[in-house]
């Protein structure tokens, strides 16, 4: 993905914020390059995982698309980790292929990396450009 600094740090910035719990969110992505934020909230908040209610993953899916824009990104954060799917993620990754999984580790340095999750659980990191304008 593409993502703009200030968009980056908006999710950083969440995921310091519910740290030491995981926060999660999606992107909305248009022509491969994040025009909007979306943090939702975890349905458990907890330090392990994250959990998105199904029906305010769907009402976010259909905000964005109503708009254009594709629900591109799944975001969300390893507060005791490192920004790797753990088998949990694979498992609910699976459920959206071609959907790609920021994650934030916050543990020690900020660090992000993102990830495709194929239907069959491969997981494969894809590259973030993050660029600066202004
Ligand atoms: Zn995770």
């Amino acid at each position: 993905m593409k993502i703009d600094q200030s968009l980056l740090q908006i999710v950083i910035d969440h995921a310091l914020r519910d740290a030491p719990n995981e926060c999660c969110g999606v992107l909305a992505v248009r022509d491969g390059i994040v025009e909007r934020v979306m943090p939702l909230e975890s349905a458990k908040p907890s330090p392990f995982s994250f959990e998105i209610e199904p029906s305010v993953l769907l009402k976010a899916y259909t905000e964005i698309e109503d708009s254009g824009a594709e629900l591109g990104v799944i975001y969300h954060s390893h507060t005791r980790s490192a920004p790797v799917p753990s088998q949990t993620d694979i498992n609910f990754g699976e459920r959206w292929p071609g959907v790609e999984w920021l994650i934030v580790g916050t543990k020690g340095e900020t660090t992000v990396q993102s990830w495709l999750i194929s239907e069959r659980g491969v997981v494969t990191e894809v590259p973030v450009h993050i660029s600066v304008t202004g």
